[in-house]
């Protein structure tokens, strides 16, 4: 049995950073840019307005004050998206709204509210306006370039695309970007037991849950899952499936793993392949076995192909040890660990043979007073306290009880630092 770091470092080595592609920018949400974006002109693309209220010049406005307000004459409008051929000379002001570029000859932008205007008024631009405030030169003017400047690297290659990210690609007006591509990840549940949702559950069969907890975990990490039929516990069904996920970056089996005289996932993969190790000492998840399988003949590469157990909640924890960091790192990401906190447990834990125990939780409270509390009962077929835990708590191999008040490592799920 070997080592949770021998087992990951097996698995991490054995799968790289896939190749990049151009796709539509919303789409590559989550993935890795794969080359230096430089802008290709400045934005702003000219000074302009931060806010809805009046250009001015600030040396026209020294005196002003609510009792005794410096009194410009309208001289014109200007709106976003266009523009005004009024000037600002001495004496006068132009109403602007916000993103409206600078008129020629203002240096400042006073907000209606430091004004006499502060009800909304409706287009105007003749009148007077009392400034009641003296401003200051270039207060509320957007600089050109002050976001982002022709010619330099806005994003640079390795850069995570959410939704900041994208908005800043979306700035320069391109429509597709060349991101990291996303691992065809093949899900293969086995068991003669199972049965897929939708239909009638004959007597003696159980619904194949992992398939969807397993094809969730995969979305959401940023794969894309290609859900295989239930194979039953022989190695023709195996075999049949496996031959579908060829294309694919990486398999992921469940069940069939074991002990058991019919789990012969081990030997398919022993017999299409080479078995890299099986067992690892952790719990649950002690059965996981890894291996690379042979592509097609003529095919370069081999397909890693990690067989979790089929326990409902030894499938997931192990997913998530082992399969998500693997996922993410053929998306190019770096930050493929999960954080982790330490938290006081609620609960005395216990480990009976020398495994790492991997204990679901909920992490509640802030800052420095997190508390993790047990989910329920810890069996590895409790599916239910998986879907309510925010956390793994880990105890070690070497520590017989984890006890209750007692300070404890717990690897957050949700991939915020801060649990509710
Ligand atoms: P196995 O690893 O095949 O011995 O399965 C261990 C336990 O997990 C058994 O009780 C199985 O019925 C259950 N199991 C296996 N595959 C699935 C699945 N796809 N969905 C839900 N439970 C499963
Ligand atoms: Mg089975």
């Amino acid at each position: 049995m070997i080592s949770v770091e021998e087992a990951r470092n097996k698995i991490l080595d054995s799968v790289g950073v896939l190749g990049a592609d151009e796709k539509p920018i919303l789409s590559c949400l989550g993935q890795v840019l794969a080359d230096d974006l430089v802008a290709g002109f400045d934005i702003p693309r000219a000074d302009n307005s931060a806010m809805d209220g009046f250009a001015v010049r600030a040396v026209n406005t020294a005196q002003a004050s609510p009792e005794n307000p410096a009194c410009l004459r309208v001289v014109g409008e200007v709106q976003a998206g266009h523009k005004s051929d009024a000037r600002v000379e001495d004496g006068l002001a132009v109403r602007i709204m916000t993103g409206a570029p600078i008129p020629g000859g203002a240096d400042a932008i006073v907000p209606f509210e430091e004004t006499d205007q502060t009800v909304r008024t409706g287009v105007g631009d003749s009148g007077k306006v009392g400034i009641c405030r003296s401003a200051r030169p270039g207060q509320n003017i957007r600089r050109r370039g002050e976001d982002m400047r022709a010619g330099r690297s806005i994003l640079k290659k390795g850069t995570v695309l959410g939704p900041a990210e994208i908005g800043v690609v979306a700035a320069m007006g391109c429509a597709c970007v060349n991101a990291v591509r996303r691992p065809l990840v093949a899900v293969l549940p086995t068991g003669d037991e199972l049965q897929d949702v939708g239909s009638v559950l004959p007597e003696g069969k159980i619904y194949s849950s992992n398939t969807y907890a397993l094809a969730a975990s995969i979305l959401k990490c940023g794969g894309v899952p290609l859900i295989l039929d239930i194979a039953r516990d022989s190695m023709d069904a195996l075999d049949t499936q496996i031959t579908r996920a060829m294309e694919a970056d990486m398999l992921i089996t469940s069940g069939g793993v074991s002990m058991g005289d019919y789990d012969v996932v081990k030997d398919v993969m022993a017999a299409r392949g080479e078995l890299v190790f099986w067992r690892v000492r952790m719990k649950p998840g002690k059965p996981l076995a890894f291996g690379l399988l042979d592509r097609a003949s003529g095919v370069a590469g081999k397909l890693p192909h990690l067989a979790l157990p089929g326990n409902p909640v030894s499938s997931l924890v192990t997913f998530e040890v082992y399969a998500r960091p693997a996922i993410l790192k053929m998306m190019g990401r770096n930050d493929i660990a999960r954080p982790m906190v330490l938290a006081t447990l609620d609960h005395d834990i216990s480990n009976g043979d020398g495994r790492r125990v991997f204990a679901r939780v909920r992490v509640s409270g802030a800052g420095p007073d997190l508390m993790a509390s047990l989910t329920g009962p810890q069996g590895s077929g409790i599916l239910t306290s998986m879907a309510g835990a925010n956390g793994l708590a880990i105890v070690p191999e070497n520590c017989a009880v984890a006890k209750a008040g007692s300070l404890i490592q717990v690897m957050l799920l949700e991939g915020s630092a801060c649990p509710e």
